[in-house]
């Protein structure tokens, strides 16, 4: 059975690269039309390339407000609806907490967990008048087990777990899903930080014996994005290898 998404309009965050471009492209192939976001001109551009026809790059960053409202007005004046939102752009700013500034906890924060709200809020409205829609969530496993080091995204990520969970029970009723997926460690620049043996020492605790691509994060979210799982909303979808089992 293929996945069909002929006529749906997609809005993925963080689509510059690794996971988000995974994503906005995996979609884009099954027949939505997507609007990827990059920070920066020149990467919306790219974007728009890697799309052709099938969905266009904009800029936006998810911490400016007034930026995000316009932006989702636009698509909704462009297009009347949003089907999908993908709200994937993150970062990380690691320390240990004893030493973590609060300006790399605000960070963090801001980035990973308020945008989430503000871009959901928002597109919360014309979803409602749709009744129907699927927000998916990029948490991580470090959300669910804990990493030293990564308290203030640990803390973000567990927090969008949270936020999901009340939104699927406020909009349930009305047809909207709202569902995360929690990647385990995938190759992407957010990991190409570690060392070789960091990755090799990840590696040893992974069921599947290797790190994750940013191919079965995006097969997740495609499954998530469409009819297939019209039955599932407040999950948590694990896509480690089986570095975390969860129940
Ligand atoms: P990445 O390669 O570092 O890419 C991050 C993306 O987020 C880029 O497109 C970046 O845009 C965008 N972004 C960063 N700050 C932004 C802002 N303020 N506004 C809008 N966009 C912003 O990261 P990744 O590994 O693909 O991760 C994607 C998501 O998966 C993140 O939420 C991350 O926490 C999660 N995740 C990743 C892993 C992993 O192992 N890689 C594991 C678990 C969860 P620019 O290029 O324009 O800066």
């Amino acid at each position: 059975m293929n996945i069909n998404l002929n006529g749906k309009i997609a809005l993925v965050t963080g689509a510059s690269r690794g996971i988000g471009k995974a994503i906005a492209k995996t979609l884009a192939q099954a027949g939505a039309y997507v609007f990827a976001t990059a920070t920066s001109q020149t990467s919306a551009e790219q974007i728009s390339e890697y799309l052709g026809n099938n969905g266009q790059g904009l800029v936006l960053n998810v911490n400016d407000s007034s930026a995000v409202n316009i932006t989702i007005g636009n698509i909704i004046k462009s297009k009347g609806q949003i089907d999908i939102l993908v709200n994937n752009a993150g970062i990380t700013k690691d320390g240990l907490a004893m030493r973590l500034k609060p300006d790399d906890w605000q960070a963090v924060l801001d980035t990973n967990l308020s945008s989430v709200f503000k871009l959901t809020q928002l597109i919360l409205k014309p979803m409602l008048k749709a009744k129907s829609g699927s927000i998916i969530n990029i948490t991580s496993i470090v959300g669910a087990t804990g990493n030293a080091g990564q308290s203030n995204y640990a803390a973000s990520k567990a927090g969008v777990v949270g936020f999901s969970k009340c939104i699927a029970r406020e909009v349930g009723s009305r047809g909207i899903r709202i569902n995360c997926i929690a990647p385990g460690f995938i190759e992407t620049d957010m990991t190409d930080i570690l060392s070789a043996e960091q990755k090799q020492g990840l590696q040893q605790q992974i069921a599947l014996g290797r790190l994750g691509n940013t191919q079965d994060i995006a097969n997740a979210v495609l499954f998530l994005a469409s009819d297939l799982s019209n039955y599932v909303t407040g999950s948590v979808m694990h896509v480690n290898g089986g570095m975390h089992m969860n129940d």
